[in-house]
């Protein structure tokens, strides 16, 4: 068993032992992470888009509108949507199998600083 692998099976064991009511996000974790092991294994590696609420795995691109202008022309990147639970967003929290780059982290801590500021 490499390294990796046993990081792994220790992060699915932590999420295991959180409480019942996050089950649902648990689960939707665990399929990005089954997801991504299946397409290392196929030695493919790429980011998994995931709802940074309920951490759904079916984040799409939101259809364009008139309003998405911007983002057709590259100015803004595309508006996601998560037909789970209805949230809508700019930014869009990734799962990858990749090392994360500074660039990417700092993208996840950005995501989550607006997400502490719409619950206050
Ligand atoms: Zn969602």
């Amino acid at each position: 068993m490499t390294e990796q692998e046993t990081k792994q099976k220790k992060r699915k064991k932590q999420q295991f032992a959180v409480a019942e009511e996050l089950q649902e996000e648990i689960q939707n974790a665990v399929e990005v992470a089954q997801a991504l092991e299946e397409l290392e294994k196929e030695g493919k590696q790429l980011d998994i888009q995931v709802c940074p609420k309920c951490k759904s795995p079916k984040v799409r691109r939101a259809k364009s509108t008139g309003g998405d202008m911007w983002a057709h022309i590259g100015l803004l990147p595309p508006s996601y949507e998560c037909p789970d639970c209805g949230w809508q967003e700019r930014i869009v929290l990734k799962a990858t199998n990749k090392p994360l780059s500074v660039k990417e982290v700092e993208l996840i801590a950005e995501a989550q600083d607006i997400e502490d500021e719409s619950a206050k």
